[in-house]
């Protein structure tokens, strides 16, 4: 730094001795004041001109102007200003072509979208499953591009954080996973990905599923049949009577078992159907349903209370709605000991959303058997469960039946206090009737 401003005084020094000495020789000063400082002028003008051909040439290193002084000072920063940022330039530069060559051997088409949903960039996967083409569709909108509306609607829905199947565009008969993942400024990346095996091999289960159960049905019947006219029998040696009787009783659970098989079948084949959907009465369903209860099973044994908003409905599938409330509350029935509570609750919870909840304070249920409880055949207890008449499916229909009126299961237990199963129904599934002060009904007020 010091060093520049030196070398510039001393330059204006010699300008200041160049007129002293030609004004002193020639006592014309004014000449001796203009020719050095011209002289001086001309001089930086010319390095000016020099730096700037020098900025437009690429700065390259090798042609740099030596003015001396503070050009030089000036070409020497800007010179390391150029190849820091040339640095910074490749380093940036190799990113994005990592970032290219991954995203294009990457096994899923990936589009990059900005903030207004125009694609900026895709991989070459996303030509093949989505038809999109990087050079070709740049700054096209991506929902005019794909045009089904329940996808268009999946990715304008910013709070999606599951994936979304859907048929691909190109082919009617594969079907990709949709994901979004937003990032930056209100950008986004939709990935696709081909789950098309995947779907088709959960088809062949479920159709065998269903097809095994309903071949199993009918021969089932015939059996059920012949040992139903074999204990009626009056030939029927005694000591064969046991064995008969306990044939049926097996044969009975067989046949509740490809029942519910055929249920969960049937709940997989079809979607929730909004048609069959109607303003359940909840208050009237559960009073019901625990008066039922309370005489039959319950019948002496357990104390069920009911907490219930008189004013909130459902909308949603009757029979499907009172399986999911007369299942929860028969397995508190079956697994809580004689002399324990139970209570229905059916409210509102913080979100608006409406929950039927069956709270026992039985024995409750360990931890690691929570998150497996909807699985099929799944049982904490096998043998009690099949002494009970369980067939280990009654969680994973009521799960599929929830899942269909758009909400979700939600159990937790504590053991040695109870179990709370509650089946949580969406904000636009709640009805919520408006309360009618008795005189405005009465008609006449006094
Ligand atoms: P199951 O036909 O065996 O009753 P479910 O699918 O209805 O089948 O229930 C799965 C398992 O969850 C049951 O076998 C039982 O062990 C456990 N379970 C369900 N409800 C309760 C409850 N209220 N308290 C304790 N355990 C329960």
């Amino acid at each position: 730094m010091k060093h520049f401003w030196r070398s510039e005084i001393d330059r204006l020094l010699l300008v200041f001795l160049a007129i002293i000495i030609i004004g002193l020789l020639t006592k014309l000063w004014i000449v001796a004041i203009l020719l050095p400082a011209g002289v001086y002028i001309g001089w930086n003008i010319y390095q000016q001109f020099r730096l700037n051909q020098w900025i437009k040439g690429g700065m390259q290193t090798d042609q740099a102007p030596d003015g001396g002084g503070l050009w030089s000072t000036l070409v020497t920063h800007l010179h390391r200003r150029e190849v820091s940022d040339r640095k910074r330039e490749q380093s940036l530069r190799d990113l994005v072509e990592q970032y290219n060559t991954i995203l294009a051997v990457f096994p899923d088409a990936a589009v990059v979208l900005n903030n207004v949903g125009e694609i900026d960039w895709a991989n070459e996967r996303a030509a093949e499953l989505l038809g999109i083409k990087r050079d070709l569709d740049s700054g096209s909108k991506l929902t005019s591009l794909l045009r089904a509306p329940d996808l268009i609607a999946y990715l304008n829905d910013p709070d999606q954080i599951t994936e979304f199947k859907h048929q691909s565009p190109l082919d009617d008969k594969q079907t990709l996973a949709f994901r979004t993942i937003g990032f930056g400024d209100g950008q986004s990346m939709l990935t696709a990905r081909d789950v098309s095996e995947e779907v088709s091999m959960n088809e062949m289960r479920k159709n065998f599923m269903a097809n095994a159960s309903h071949e199993l049905r009918t021969p089932l019947t015939v059996i059920s049949g012949y040992l139903e006219i074999l204990e009626a029998a009056p030939e029927l040696d005694s000591p064969l009577l046991p064995p008969v009787v306990s044939a049926m009783s097996q044969a009975s659970r067989m046949a509740h078992i490809i029942d519910d098989l055929l249920t969960l079948s049937r709940l997989e084949k079809t979607t929730a159907d909004e048609d069959s959907s109607v303003v359940i009465d909840m208050q009237a369903m559960l009073e019901n349903m625990v008066k039922d209860i309370s005489r039959t099973i319950a019948d002496n044994t357990h104390s069920i209370d009911m907490e219930i908003d008189p004013l909130l409905d459902l909308f949603g599938v009757e029979l499907e709605v009172t399986g999911i409330a007369s299942n929860l509350l028969k397995n508190a029935v079956k697994y809580t000991p004689a002399g324990s509570t139970i209570i229905v609750r059916w409210s509102l919870n913080e979100q608006q959303q409406a929950c039927l909840s069956v709270i026992d304070n039985g024995d409750g249920i360990a931890q690691e058997h929570l998150p497996h409880l909807t699985e099929r055949f799944y049982r904490v207890d096998p043998g009690r469960s099949r002494d009970k008449g369980g067939t280990g499916l009654g969680l994973a229909i009521i799960k599929h039946i929830i899942e269909r009126h758009g909400g979700h299961l939600e159990i937790s237990s504590i053991e040695g206090e109870g179990s709370t199963f509650t089946a949580v129904f969406p904000q636009n599934r709640a009805i919520i009737e408006q309360f009618v002060p008795l005189e405005s009904t009465s008609g006449t007020v006094n």
